[in-house]
């Protein structure tokens, strides 16, 4: 059923690439003990091009990871000489870590034709950090050449095994086999379009363990469908953020402290 709606999002999203390709990865080297589900819904993500190389950002070195852009750098300046197009896929934090670095050494690369981003998993302990994504976006188009139909954004969660992808507006819209409610913080009551509250995310598309809801400790909303304008129909989330990133309490908690300090 994954395999299913991986290709068919896949092909909605023109994410399929027949062409060989280099794949830079702005998160995790996996390692054998571990092996985190965002380390393995990255590596998912280079099943739609044909890889034929995987760099990772960060480096597992001794006993623990370090962040080597540097080296990241040098491999993009190799690869985007030649014609094969670049992926660049993870985080988006550490994509803008990348971008920083490189518009501090001066550096601009043209990547070649068909390149693309893959962003997922926000921002976790770089909250502090955020950015508006036009500014990222910005900063991407500005240092790789890379525009914004060429970015695409994925949201997932590991106990919600469905693949929400970024429409041409930069919307999560709800896949059928999905159903998203949007819940106070103090009473958990559902509340309609256009407010803020507890993201709870249910699915019966899961196979490995018996849940079919979960309550999340992110803030978002649900926006009716129509109103994207991309085409779409099905309502689209808006997530806001975790709540309590630098200090996870229980959720409801956390998102009073947030939604009070607003
Ligand atoms: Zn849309």
């Amino acid at each position: 059923m994954f395999l299913k709606m991986a290709i068919r999002l896949g092909i909605k999203h023109q994410l399929f690439s027949f062409s060989p390709t280099h794949c830079v990865m702005l998160g995790y080297q996996p390692k054998l003990n571990n092996y985190s589900a965002i380390s393995r819904t990255a590596l998912a993500s280079t099943f739609y091009s044909f890889t034929i190389s995987r760099d990772y950002a960060l480096q597992y070195k001794g006993d623990t990871y370090i962040l080597d852009l540097d080296n990241i750098i040098q491999k993009m300046q190799k690869y985007s000489k030649g014609r094969l197009p670049i992926r660049i896929i993870g985080f988006p934090a550490y994509a803008y870590f990348l971008m920083q670095s490189l518009q501090q050494k001066g550096i601009k690369l043209s990547l070649p034709k068909g390149s693309k981003i893959l962003f997922g998993g926000g921002w976790k302990q770089f909250g502090a950090d955020e950015i508006a994504k036009e500014e990222l976006y910005g900063m991407i188009k500005e240092t790789l050449g890379i525009d914004s139909m060429n970015i695409h954004e994925f949201f997932g969660a590991a106990e919600h095994p469905i693949l929400y992808c970024s429409c041409p507006n930069k919307h999560f819209h709800i896949p059928d086999y999905a159903r998203v409610i949007i819940r106070n913080v103090k009473t958990l009551e559902a509340l309609p379009y256009g407010h803020v509250g507890l993201v709870n995310l249910l699915t019966p598309v899961q196979s490995n363990i018996p849940i079919i809801s979960i309550m999340t400790d992110d803030l978002g909303i649900v926006h009716e469908g129509k109103t994207c304008g991309c085409g779409i129909d099905n309502d689209y989330l808006e997530i806001l953020g975790r709540v309590g990133v630098a200090d996870i309490k229980t959720c409801t908690a956390g998102a009073k402290d947030y939604l009070g300090g607003k």
